[in-house]
């Protein structure tokens, strides 16, 4: 049976997870469709026809899909899956929010933060905030899952799959108010190279200036710890973590960050893991490549600056 896998995108461009997603789906099994839901979409029904593997872009291009209300998404899928063995979308807060409703709505077991594909029913997945791995067998005939996009290379481009028009219009009873987004001029703290993150050690938000200068020159995404966004010092989608965003970059800096296992769970698949910590016992010292024991009120302007 065809694998399904739910696109994410804003309308104009599609999210780099989505290539991730597929690559996925192609470890699954070979027939994979891709579902654009959405209103006014062209751009994105072209990057999702793009990819590799792809073998039909299913398109739902209605008002109602507009704002990806996950509730209106998910009757969409459920009317779907008859013709489908898998469900697939990005473990992000869409698919998180969406799937699970789909699951239940099929009264099947929800398989949450895949991260490898062992089989067409077999899959691993982190638990005990990544401290152990998870192999699960599912027999439901559906497999619903939400998939870890860091855990997977995304599908190249170049291909040019078909396209077949959905004329199936699902509303919930949710409407969509508004929403407030915030622009960065950064990268994207999922899909950035390199992540430079601060934690409690800090001491303000003002001092979170001197890691924003240091991302400015590698070009890095800023990031941080719980403790870091509790106090106030960042808004609360820079958090790093079980409880945040979960990120594999090519290099991540932790600042003034003690290494909990919370905070650890989000970013040790890093690459290259570099610590800044007065602190040569702090437990981030276990997990990173290059520890620098020192005050980081010193140590960052000095990188700043070294970085011309
Ligand atoms: C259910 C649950 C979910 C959680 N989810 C998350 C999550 O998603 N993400 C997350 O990060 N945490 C999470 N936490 C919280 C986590 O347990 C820790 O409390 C948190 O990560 C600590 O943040 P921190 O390292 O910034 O602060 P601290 O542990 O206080 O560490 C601060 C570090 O800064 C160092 N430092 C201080 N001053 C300096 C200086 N001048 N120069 C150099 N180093 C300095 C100190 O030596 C220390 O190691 C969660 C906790 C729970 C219970």
């Amino acid at each position: 049976m065809a694998i399904l896998v739910l696109a994410e995108h804003d309308n104009s461009a599609l999210k780099l997870d989505t290539a991730k997603i597929v690559t996925a789906a192609r470890a699954i099994g070979d027939e994979v469709h891709v579902l654009v839901a959405g209103h006014q979409c062209d751009a994105v029904v072209k990057a999702a026809q793009a990819l590799q593997g792809v073998s039909q872009v299913l398109v739902a291009d209605a008002s109602v899909y507009q704002a990806h209300l996950a509730e209106n998404f998910a009757k969409l899928l459920v009317d779907l899956a008859p013709s489908y063995g898998h469900i697939l979308a990005s473990a992000s807060s869409l698919g998180k929010d969406t799937l699970p409703r789909v699951a239940a709505l099929l009264d099947v077991a929800q398989i949450s933060e895949v991260i490898a594909v062992v089989s067409a029913d077999t899959f691993v997945r982190p638990i005990y905030a990544g401290n152990a791995l998870e192999t699960l067998q599912s027999l439901d005939a559906i497999k619903v899952m939400t998939v870890r996009a860091s855990a997977f290379d995304a599908a190249s481009e170049g291909n040019n799959a078909a396209v077949t028009t959905l004329d199936k219009e699902f509303e919930a009873k949710t409407q969509f108010v508004s929403q407030s987004l915030t622009v960065s001029e950064r990268p994207e703290l999922g899909n950035a190279g390199i992540i430079v993150s601060g934690g409690r050690g800090m001491g303000s938000g003002e001092n979170f200036g001197m890691l924003e200068q240091l991302a400015d020159k590698l070009g890095a995404a800023v990031g941080a710890s719980r403790a870091a966004v509790d106090a106030g010092f960042v808004s609360n989608d820079l958090q790093v973590g079980q409880t945040g965003k979960i990120v594999a970059p090519n290099l991540y800096i932790a600042v003034g960050i003690s290494g909990a296992i919370q905070h650890l769970a989000g970013m040790k698949d890093a690459k290259v893991i570099v610590a800044i910590n007065k602190d040569p016992e702090a437990p981030i010292f276990q997990v990173a490549d290059y520890g620098l024991v020192a005050d980081l009120f010193e140590a960052v302007p000095e990188l700043i600056s070294s970085l011309g």
